[in-house]
């Protein structure tokens, strides 16, 4: 199947195999059952909303080897929850109060070039703005960080801990407050997925109430 062609080597996709692409998953789905995107199409319910980086090598789907209908998804450049981000919280709110996904997992992944450009000094352009949000990662765990002195271990770890602190920014959201308040079951989650190894590291920071957070973050 396409996940286990040989990823470094994209010569043999353009435009027109990718509609190729599309009658042999129809093919393929048909024969195995003929009633497939029947039942598809009569909705979904998803019990777990993803948060991921938008990089190529980290479907949400095929490394959890799950199917269509079964994962919400919401994918940006290094796995961002920016409290701001319209898009993110449209997502997150669906998920939560017309889905009731019962956990939303914040993946990273190691060798993140979102996280790796936000270590560097370089200007990017526009991504900076965004980039901003790890920096800021950054600046928080900056005596741990720069206690590692080989710049690829101390990425590693600004990927871990980007992920820890966006799990945190998630659970602050007044969506996640809101349903927690209203005894809504909802736990979030962190994982780190490695590329090298495809194995999912879980950062065990899930959490399912808002015991852990500051007070001045807590819905009375
Ligand atoms: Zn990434």
């Amino acid at each position: 199947m396409c996940a286990k062609k040989l990823l470094h080597d994209t010569s043999h996709i353009t435009y027109e195999s990718l509609l190729e692409g599309n009658e042999q998953f129809i093919a393929d789905a048909l024969a195995e059952d003929p009633k497939y995107f029947e039942k598809l199409a009569n909705g979904q319910t998803p019990p777990v909303l993803w948060i991921g980086c938008a990089d190529s090598r980290v479907p949400a789907n095929q490394i959890t080897n799950t199917a269509p209908g079964e994962i919400f998804v919401h994918r940006n450049i290094a796995n961002m929850v920016v409290h701001s981000d319209m898009n993110m919280l449209s997502v997150l709110d669906y998920a939560v109060n017309v889905l009731k996904v019962k956990h939303v997992i914040v993946t990273g992944h190691y060798g993140c070039g979102g996280v790796i450009a936000a270590m560097s000094n370089r200007e990017f352009g526009l991504i900076d703005n965004w980039l901003r949000h790890i920096k800021d990662v950054y600046r928080l765990h900056s005596a741990e960080l720069e206690a590692i002195e080989d710049h690829d271990a101390r990425a590693s770890r600004l990927v871990e801990l980007n992920v820890v602190e966006n799990v945190y920014n998630l659970c602050k959201t007044t969506i996640v407050q809101s349903a927690w308040k209203h005894g809504q079951e909802l736990s979030v989650h962190g994982w780190v997925y490695s590329l090298a190894t495809g194995k999912i590291n879980d950062m065990k920071v899930s959490t399912s109430n808002n015991t852990k957070l500051g007070d001045v973050f807590k819905f009375e």
